[in-house]
This record gives structure tokens, sequence and C-alpha cells, in this order.
């Protein structure tokens, strides 16, 4: 039986520690693809261009959008955020699940395209711990910091459109509430239809074939 993989979007507050989610379960479990996106923010430091994201000019940036080679893309704290469509497409056909770490306006734009995609949304477990982790980075000026916390309010009025959340309060339970959860959704029937089928056909086919008097 081929598995098929899953396109996960996962989307939470900024500071709420979802790179550091993504980062822990795709180094536990190998059959995670994490998409990496196009951004025409700086990078901060510590980060590589073709790692964390492939950092583009406005420019590059829109050339990607007119050459169609964006699943989605929008625009966050004054900046271009786009995941590239043909990495995506191939991981997902070699059954790997591919995962988005998007916000939402991006997010929205895959569910609409893609009505199977699991929708996932990582909580804090408060939001003292949100803006203590976001200031705690100590990578973003504050005028930064507030601009993605007012982000954070218009995000906080659709998280509805998620499927399911992920509260971000320790980072082992984390990964493994999340594992278990996408795992989970390999098991559902409307994921496994041509497999239900086949079992369908063939148990027919056997019935038939055992029927006395009855012939293929
Ligand atoms: P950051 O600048 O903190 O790395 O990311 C800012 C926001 O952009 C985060 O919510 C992150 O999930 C989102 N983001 C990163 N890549 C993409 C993308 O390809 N598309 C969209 N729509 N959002 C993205």
């Amino acid at each position: 039986m081929d598995r098929k993989g899953i396109l996960i979007v996962v989307s939470g507050y900024s500071g709420v520690g979802k790179g550091t989610l993504m980062k822990a379960l795709t180094a536990r479990y190998g059959q995670y693809a994490l998409s990496i996106s196009a951004t025409t923010r700086e990078p901060r430091e510590g980060e590589a261009d073709g790692r964390e994201y492939f950092f583009k000019t406005k420019e590059e940036f829109e050339e990607l959008i007119a050459q169609e080679r964006l699943i989605e893309y929008a625009s966050f704290c004054d900046h271009y955020y786009g995941t590239p469509r043909d990495y995506v497409e191939e991981q997902l056909e070699q059954g790997r699940d591919v995962i988005l770490e998007i916000e939402q306006q991006g997010a929205l734009k895959v569910k609409e395209k893609n009505p199977d995609v699991l929708m996932l949304f990582v909580m804090p477990p408060d939001t003292e711990t949100l803006v203590k982790r976001l200031r705690g980075r100590g990578t973003e000026p504050e005028k930064v910091i507030q601009q993605r916390l007012v982000q954070a309010v218009e995000e906080s009025k659709h998280v509805d459109q998620y499927d399911y959340m992920i509260v971000n309060d320790d980072l082992e339970r984390a990964v493994e509430e999340l594992h278990h959860l996408i795992e989970s959704q390999h098991t559902m029937i409307n994921r496994n239809l041509d497999f239900v089928r086949q079992i369908q056909k063939d148990l027919v086919l056997l019935a038939d074939a055992q029927t006395p008097g009855k012939k293929n």
C-alpha cells in the first residue's frame, strides 16, 4: 500500500517557537519535508540563505510571483514571504509529509486550493510567555516587536480556520504530540480511499470466485 504524503500548514504567533518546534520534529522523524520559503526580509544573525529562507530582493520575489513559481505568498510586516512550488510538489509525490510553516493569509490561500491540507496552529501556554519569548529572542528592535504583536491580534481572530492546536509549553512534549497527530491523519478513511476501494474490489472478486456455480 502506497502511503500518500500529507500537506501540513503550521501557523502561530510570532515568538511562539514554531521554528524550533519544526526543526526538532524534522530532526527526529525522517518522514517530514520542511519547505523553505522565499522572503524579502533581511537575514537574522545566524540565518543562512537556503537554510532558513531563500533571501530575495523585492524584484527577484516579484519575478517568482510572475512566473507562478510560488504556491502562495503574503505580505507580513512589510515583507514578502512565499512558498516555492517545485519542492512541495516533488516531496508530496515521493510520499513525504510536507510542512509549510507560514502565516495566516498564506495559510488560508493554501486551504482554499487544497481542501485536504492539515491546518495546525501553535499556541503559547499563555500570552505572557509569548511576549517574553518574542522579546527574549533579542533579534528584533522594539518597533518590529510591536508590529508583530499587532499582527498577532489580527491572526488571533482567524484561528478557527485551523483544524488542531499544539500548545508549545514543553518542546519535547509538543514534538511528540505533533508527530502523533500527523500520524493519526494517515489512518483517516478519506485519505486512503484508493486502498479502501481496492480491498473492496478484491473482496467482491474473491466472494464471486468462491460462490458455487458462479463463473468469472
Ligand atoms: P519570520 O520573519 O519571523 O521568519 O516570519 C514571519 C512570519 O512569516 C511567520 O509567521 C512565518 O510563519 C511566516 N512565513 C514564513 N514563510 C512564509 C511563506 O512562505 N509564506 C507565508 N505566507 N508566510 C510565511
